[in-house]
């Protein structure tokens, strides 16, 4: 199998809770599970996909069309590689946002082989004039391509191979309806549990060389907010602080600590999730507030707090989202400290 990273987007970013890819997690591609046996957790996505896989070899055709979708960092790119390794073929993988022109996309599709997959990362974020070259190639195989221009214009019909798209998404509601009806398959990744974080973290120790004790495993798979990426990074900031006051080996004492001086409390909130609840307390009574004025208020982007912080947030019961923003709940005031007064809206 080999994996073509060419066009994934990098951004560097100082924060230890980004899920996006940064320049640090390339180097860690070592730390990706190659086989499903290898991939923690997921257990009903994995089950389904492994019956898929099993058929789709029986029958010797490539597998059906992949959505996978939940928020960053969950694990779906590795879990593509993971699919092209276990149906023994090679995997091209690109994003909506770099296939800016239908050509791009007829350029990719018509360089692939017999029962290659394309993985499309963010596919909500391709341009609709990208999009309507897929509804054809997912469905027949083949797309229609325009010759000159004006009246003289002709179209022709391209035959592909016989492949299989892999579409990530943090967002399946941003999908166009032609487009998701096209998927034979929908997986939906969950957020991680403490237990098979641990074992992530224990597993990428192990990889990286680091020594470990169980309790630090923990520690740290507590507070990385259900996310394997967060804790693989979050791995690699405790193993400096480990190798600089502890002798090297990570124990429940270094990762509280490492992780404390990084601003992550001990329920895995760092600083936006907590300016976050603050800002709806203290500006908004609470809320409802609107998520772009509250993006607006405390200066980030709607699109990451909705991605990237809200999941947790909701998922531990800090915020709801109602018909008229997002609230806070009381246990948002307890952890901050802030005396509670009202009622809880769950409007
Ligand atoms: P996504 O594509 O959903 O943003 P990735 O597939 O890039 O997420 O996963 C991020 C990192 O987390 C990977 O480098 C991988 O090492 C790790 N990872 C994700 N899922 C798992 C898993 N189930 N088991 C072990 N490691 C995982």
């Amino acid at each position: 199998m080999s994996i073509d990273f060419s066009n994934d987007t990098l951004e560097t970013s100082p924060s230890i809770v980004t899920t996006s890819l940064t320049r640090e997690d390339e180097n860690e591609f070592s730390l990706r599970p190659k086989t499903l046996r290898e991939y923690i957790g997921q257990e009903k996505a994995k089950g389904n996909l492994s019956v898929f896989i099993e058929a789709a070899r029986m029958r010797q055709e490539p597998l059906d069309h992949v959505l996978l979708y939940g928020p960053p960092g969950l694990g779906k790119t590795t879990l593509s590689g993971i699919i092209a390794n276990e149906m023994g073929v090679n995997i091209r993988i690109t994003s909506g946002p770099a296939i800016e022109k239908p050509g791009d996309l007829a350029a990719l599709l018509t360089n692939l082989n017999e029962n290659y997959i394309l993985f499309v990362d963010e596919i909500h974020r391709l341009n609709r004039s990208v999009e309507e070259i897929l509804y054809p190639a997912m469905e027949d195989y083949a797309i229609d391509i325009i010759i000159g221009k004006g009246p003289s214009a002709n179209s022709i019909r391209l035959d592909l191979p016989r492949f299989t798209l892999i579409g990530a998404t943090t967002r399946a509601g941003s999908l166009s309806a032609p487009l998701r009806d096209r998927f034979g398959v929908n997986l939906r990744l969950e957020l991680y549990t403490t237990e098979e974080l641990t074992q992530i973290v224990t597993r990428s120790a192990g990889i990286l060389n680091v020594p470990i004790e169980e309790d630090g495993a923990v520690e740290i798979a507590r507070r990385s907010r259900g996310t394997p990426r967060i804790a693989n990074r979050m791995l690699r900031r405790v193993r400096d602080f480990a190798q600089v006051i502890a002798g090297g080996v990570i124990t429940r004492g270094v990762a509280d600590q490492a992780l404390t001086a990084l601003e992550v409390d001990y329920l895995g909130l760092d600083n936006v999730d907590r300016r976050m609840l603050r800002a709806i307390i203290e500006n908004y009574n609470g809320g409802p507030v609107g998520l772009e004025t509250l993006a607006a208020t405390i200066n980030e982007e709607a699109i990451t707090l909705e991605d990237v912080y809200e999941p947790y947030l909701l998922q531990n019961g800090f915020l709801t989202r109602t018909p008229r923003g997002r609230c806070v709940t009381r246990k948002a005031y307890e952890h901050l400290g802030i005396p509670f007064f009202g009622q809880e809206s769950f409007t």
